[in-house]
């Protein structure tokens, strides 16, 4: 069975048919998804979904849009209080599109840096958000001890993806594969055992104009399979392997 290991259940876009959304998750195969939180109430009403439904994987996070560093404090002792349920931080990450200015940026790498740490010391995987940063992301992450790091639906060339390979870190791949040039070639380079699967639902879908839902983590490791020319058996196989190893499921 497979983990979408990046997901955004709780939009309102799924709010009139969650329970058929996850009903074609679990028919396509897909047991779990981790649902990325993006503030302190997305935290909160992350953890309760997952309480009533055991689709969900909890994260907590705290989203680059979001230059709040008391927030991220709180957000940090959520992650302290709720450890023992929590499958994961994220998302967090930084974003040099949503903001150009600098300042801003070591605002979004000061708050990474946090939630890294906290990661690494509770041994929780990290979700991590790159736009238009994937190399100085991981140059951020390489300053803390995070080892369970997944770079997110990674929009770099694979020579800015080297650096995050030699720490360990994982690169999960979205349903968007197939219409991506970038990401088709990011995928050909990096090795089979470092690739996850995750939706990034409701986007990242294979048909920008559809909503994403997890049931099309297939359509991803179907275009995995292609790209690096193994069967769909051995594409899954290897993805449930790497997912047991970072996320211990
Ligand atoms: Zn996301």
């Amino acid at each position: 069975m497979l983990i979408d290991t990046h997901c955004h259940l709780l939009d309102p876009v799924f709010d009139a048919d969650r329970a058929a959304v996850v009903a074609r998750a679990r028919a396509a195969g897909v047991a779990h998804a981790v649902v990325m939180a993006e503030n302190e109430a997305e935290n909160h009403r992350v953890l309760a979904a997952a309480r009533l439904d055991g689709f969900v994987l909890p994260a907590a996070g705290h989203y680059p849009a979001c230059l709040d560093l008391e927030m991220a404090a709180r957000t940090e002792a959520f992650i302290r209080e709720h450890r023992a349920e929590l499958a994961a931080v994220g998302e967090v990450g930084v974003d040099h599109r949503i903001t150009e200015d600098p300042a801003d940026h070591a605002v979004q790498d000061a708050i990474l840096r946090r939630l890294a740490a906290v990661a690494a010391e509770l041994d929780l995987p990290l979700s991590v958000h790159s736009r238009a940063a994937g190399r100085h992301a991981i140059e951020v992450l390489r300053s803390t001890a995070a080892a369970r790091v997944v770079m997110h639906a990674f929009d770099g060339r694979y020579g800015a993806a080297v650096s995050g390979l030699d720490a360990g870190y994982y690169f999960s791949v979205p349903p968007s594969i197939v219409r991506s040039r970038q990401k088709q070639k990011l995928v050909k380079q990096l090795p089979l055992d470092r690739l996850l699967l995750e939706s990034d639902a409701p986007v990242l879908g294979p048909d920008p104009a559809a909503r994403n839902e997890p049931a099309n983590l297939r359509v991803a490791a179907e275009a995995i399979a292609g790209l690096k020319r193994r069967s769909l058996d051995e594409v899954l196989g290897a993805i449930v392997e790497n997912t047991r190893r970072v996320f211990s499921r």
